[in-house]
């Protein structure tokens, strides 16, 4: 494979253009340099690691989806070579990436107006605006689509916006933060841009996380908070609009369990090949073996749904419930990967310094986010049955 990734079995990077394949390099080189070395010490300490913020923007990683962010022609399936290279690093980086590039810049790429788009996707792929995305809310988590309490009233050329938000990623220090409210004329959804420091607007970090601990989330009370018309996201009408937002971000949450799943995976093979007991290395025994090769037939298979998912995706004939399986397909696959490196480590696969049990406390937050696993499997069940099983 190009970028010698062993865990890429069947040479799926040879599919990215030669500009792609250096980027991907240069993203891992950033991730290896800066990075690892502080990403179980950061986590512990449940701190976010701001400083290298300007590393990550001059990756070009930010932003790439979008034409006045992008520093190179680029697909999606190199975007989602990107995700894996930096959550088999750190997933909780790789969330931090998520939500201001993926979630917060697609919403204004998707929902803004030219004005809009020009105004923050240029600072935001610089990493200079840092944006979070604000829709699941206390008492609606997977009915958001019919479910949100958070209202948008106008008054003249002003919203006034009242209600609260729960688990809104970077939120307690995001320079704007997108919310979504439900208008209290016409009941659709619209999307506002709130800026930090805006009277009313106030995010709490939620403490005591036991998954994703090097990204902050917030709970956020907003009391009147008051937003001008021109902070509206004016291509957003309704929850469908809003719905093209999550589509590409699903497929990137898809790439994201895979990278976590390599990191595992590459940590359990690294050490079962040192760890030695009955006199040979734990590499050596045919149980441990047959550990190794499932996880890492589940990586290829994952990975082969994800090249697939986002070349229909380039295509454009990627569906909701095509991002939906591969959401689902690909965390599951995840989640059995890293409990099965964590087993190949013993006692060890339980402590922060030998690789695996970050992965494996950040897999779950992975798998119950942007749709838990259940949401997921109930729109493909849509699909295949046109029954909607879940209201
Ligand atoms: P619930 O909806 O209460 O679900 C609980 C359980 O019930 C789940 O197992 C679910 O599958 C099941 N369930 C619910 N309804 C049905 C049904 N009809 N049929 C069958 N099973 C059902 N949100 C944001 O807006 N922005 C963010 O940046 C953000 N970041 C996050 C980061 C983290 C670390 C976490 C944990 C969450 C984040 N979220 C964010 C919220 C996330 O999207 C929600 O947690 C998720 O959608 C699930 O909602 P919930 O937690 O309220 O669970």
């Amino acid at each position: 494979a190009p970028t010698g990734l062993d865990a890429d079995f069947y040479h799926f990077q040879d599919l990215l253009t030669p500009v792609e394949q250096e980027a991907a390099l240069r993203i891992r080189d950033f991730m290896e340099r800066e990075v690892r070395p502080i990403a179980d010490d950061y986590w512990e300490r449940a701190e976010f690691p701001h400083h290298l913020i300007p590393g990550i923007a001059a990756t070009g990683v930010i932003g790439t989806m979008w034409p006045e962010s992008r520093t190179f022609e680029n697909s999606a399936l190199f975007r989602g070579w990107a995700a894996v290279e930096i959550a088999r690093v750190d997933a909780s980086f790789a969330t931090f990436v998520g939500v201001t590039s993926g979630l917060a810049m697609g919403a204004i790429g998707v929902g803004g107006s030219d004005a809009q788009r020009a105004q923050w996707l240029p600072a935001m792929g610089r990493g200079e605006v840092i944006g979070a995305f604000g829709l699941t809310e206390p008492l609606a988590g997977s009915d958001t689509a019919r479910g949100l309490r958070t209202t948008a009233t106008r008054r003249g050329d002003t919203w006034i916006l009242d209600g609260a938000k729960r688990w809104i990623g970077n939120a307690t220090f995001a320079d704007i933060t997108l919310i979504w409210a439900k208008d209290i004329d016409d009941g659709q959804v619209k999307g506002f841009v709130v800026r930090k420091d805006t009277p009313g607007f106030t995010p709490a970090k939620i403490e005591r996380k036991q998954s994703l601990r090097g990204v902050q989330n917030a709970d956020i009370t907003l009391e009147g908070v008051e937003v001008p018309e021109t902070d509206r996201l004016q291509r957003i009408d309704s929850f469908k609009d809003l719905a093209g937002v999550l589509g590409p971000t699903r497929i990137g949450v898809a790439w994201e369990a895979m990278g976590i799943a390599v990191g595992a995976y590459e940590a359990a093979v690294r050490y079962a090949k040192e760890r030695e007991q009955f006199g040979r290395p734990i590499a050596s025994y045919q149980l441990v073996q047959q550990k190794l090769a499932e996880s890492l037939a589940d990586v290829t298979a994952g990975l082969a749904v994800c090249v697939r998912v986002s070349q229909m995706d380039d295509a454009g004939t990627r569906r909701d419930e095509h991002a939906a399986m591969a959401k689902a397909f690909c965390t599951a696959r995840m989640r059995e990967t890293v409990a099965r490196c964590r087993e190949v480590l013993g006692g060890n696969g339980i402590q922060l310094d030998h690789g695996v049990a970050r992965f494996f406390a950040d897999a779950e937050a992975v798998y119950s986010y942007e749709g838990t696993y259940d949401m997921n499997t109930l729109i493909v069940g849509r699909a295949i049955t046109g029954h909607q099983a879940f209201v």
